[in-house]
């Protein structure tokens, strides 16, 4: 058991990227840890208020549309910005999720062709087109271990993304367009920022992603030789099965 250790979990922007039940994500880090007896809790950091980068273990960002990515822009790129580099560039834990994940990126041009301006902590931009991609979709990941998972999603974007030298793809698409439809990559990674267009299911539905990023961020604050005690997913395991046999017959199904 963990006993002893605590946790704290940052929602950036709970009240503006909040799509799809992208705090299903947030919840599911809460309770893989609880479960495990590690003390810990969900803090709230929206616009104007303010930001101790020592008090977050993982950094939780959401998807949210273009209008309130726009309200949120001016805050996290002046405001919070510097702070949020610093944490990235020093390993802190990030999950980005959609719009939360463009606005990481260097730009994002909507389909108007007006620019919401991005934060610039990773390499990648993002253009909007004006159809959008929605599907249950389905990728492949390589975890901290080697091995292989599928992974069982669902996407909602307008946004393209393009990822440059700097980063690294976060998984592979099966099922679904993932970052532009073009080149078979889903989301980006860079040291322990993990950023994709998966919303509110990406963690209840796939345990073992859950894990890493509580892993990771155990190890950031406890030293590398925290263990995270193994936890029974036999229900997560269910639910990602079922999702996984629902969208395989849909693409069986597909002309
Ligand atoms: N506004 C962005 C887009 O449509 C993000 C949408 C979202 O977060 N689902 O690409």
């Amino acid at each position: 058991m963990s006993d002893g250790y605590k946790l704290v979990i940052g929602h950036f922007y709970p009240d503006l990227l909040n799509l799809y039940g992208d705090r299903g994500n947030v919840l599911a880090l809460y309770r893989r840890a609880s479960l495990r007896g590690i003390d810990v809790s969900i803090r709230s950091i929206s616009v104007a208020d303010e930001l101790d980068p020592s008090m977050i273990d993982i950094a939780f960002i959401g998807g949210g549309q273009d209008s309130e990515q726009n309200i949120m822009s001016d805050d996290l790129v002046r405001v919070k910005g510097p702070l949020i580099k610093d944490m990235i560039e020093d390993g802190k834990v990030f999950l980005c999720i959609c719009g939360g994940y463009q606005m990481l990126g260097k730009y994002y041009k909507e389909h108007t062709g007006d620019i919401v301006e991005c934060l610039g902590a990773l390499d990648y931009y993002t253009e909007a087109r004006s159809d959008r991609f929605i599907n249950d979709t389905i990728y492949s990941l390589v975890l901290d271990d080697g091995s292989e998972v599928k992974v069982a999603g669902f996407e909602n974007h307008s946004g393209r993304t393009y990822l440059g030298e700097g980063v690294k793809p976060f998984m592979k698409v099966l099922t679904g367009h993932g970052n532009n439809g073009e080149d078979g990559f889903e989301g980006a990674v860079y040291k322990n920022t993990f950023c994709s267009y998966s919303h509110g299911s990406l963690l209840p539905k796939n345990p073992a992603i859950t894990d890493m990023l509580l892993s990771r961020a155990m190890k950031k604050r406890y030293g590398e030789s925290f263990e995270l005690a193994p936890l029974d997913s036999s229900t997560e395991d269910k639910a990602r099965a079922a999702a996984l046999e629902y969208i395989e017959k849909g693409k069986e199904k597909a002309p």
